[in-house]
């Protein structure tokens, strides 16, 4: 309702200038792949919403996340988990440190 999300080049972006958090986007994803976070400013996103294991991502995506655990064991504030095959940030742990960005060999974690 705020003309924030438009499709580029196939892919949703969120214009986050005019996005309000109000999460009418989320709610509508059939796959769920939108996620409303909030305290996320200069902290890095796990760009990849898939749960396949390892074997097959590696066989099927150059850039989806194996849940090879490495962000979760280098993060010094334990504010990674991998569950499902997937990592996820708690942002209240967070601190923005960017470890987890360096180590992870798939480049899936990105600080924007
Ligand atoms: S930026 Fe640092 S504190 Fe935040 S999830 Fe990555 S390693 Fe952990
Ligand atoms: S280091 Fe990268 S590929 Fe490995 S679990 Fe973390 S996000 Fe996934």
């Amino acid at each position: 309702p705020f003309d924030a999300m438009h499709i580029v080049d196939g892919v949703a972006c969120v214009n986050v200038a005019k996005c309000t958090g109000c999460g009418a986007c989320a709610a509508v994803c059939p796959h769920g792949v939108i996620e409303i976070c909030s305290n996320t400013e200069n902290k890095p996103k796990v760009l990849c919403n898939n749960t396949e294991k390892g074997a097959l991502v590696m066989k099927e995506c150059q850039t989806g996340c194996i849940g090879c655990m490495k962000c979760q064991k280098t993060c010094p504030s334990e504010a990674i988990k991998v569950t499902n095959n997937l990592a996820h940030i708690d942002y209240d742990k967070c601190t923005g440190c960017g470890a987890c960005v360096e180590v992870c060999p798939k480049h899936v974690i990105v600080k924007a």
